[in-house]
């Protein structure tokens, strides 16, 4: 393959995602963090987009991303959702590459895109939006205040608060089997 067709391949690969992430609300920040595009084409992206959408045009998201962990303990419910998600995150690699705190690869991105529609699958009324679900990646990530880890009383993946400040043992363990 010539070096003209590998770039074609990844000019192309790189537009597939940013559409995956436009399609998901995804801020324009997250979205030039995460293709190396710029905010100008990303408007331009984003226009193409929304023309060949008619039925569900998307919001384009301005403002800060989310950047508040507290979120995800709002209730024991929030608390479960993030958890399914981490555990995803997990078992697709996500929270052990370094690369994805800094400059994630096309295919984190991608990968990161198909563990959220699946998590959308599993929960459809979440309200962790793309945004959200890509925060925590990066805190969990760090392996360093919150982390991944089994609840000493049932054994599930649970999001624990290294710092202890929050409860020690897992939502479904505080609440009961049948948390909504
Ligand atoms: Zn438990």
């Amino acid at each position: 393959m010539r070096i003209t067709d590998c770039r074609y391949d990844r000019d192309r690969q790189r537009l597939a995602v940013a559409y995956r992430l436009i399609s998901h609300e995804a801020r324009t920040y997250t979205i030039r963090q995460c293709t190396g595009l710029s905010g100008d084409r990303i408007r331009k992206l984003y226009r193409e987009y929304v023309k060949g959408q008619p039925v569900r045009p998307v919001r384009r998201r301005r403002g800060k991303s989310p950047r508040q962990m507290a979120f995800f303990w709002r209730s024991p419910s929030h608390e479960l959702q993030a958890a399914t998600l981490a555990a995803l995150l997990n078992r697709c690699g996500l929270l052990s590459s370094p690369q994805v705190l800094f400059r994630p690869t096309l295919e984190e991105v991608a990968t990161f895109c198909d563990v959220y529609d699946t998590f959308r699958i599993l929960c459809p009324e979440t309200v962790i939006t793309f945004e959200h679900a890509w925060y925590l990646m990066q805190v969990l990530a760090r392996l360093d205040e919150f982390v991944l880890a089994r609840c000493p009383d049932c054994q599930a993946l649970w999001i624990r608060d290294t710092l202890d400040l929050l409860p020690d043992n897992c939502p479904a363990c505080r609440s009961g089997p049948y948390v909504a």
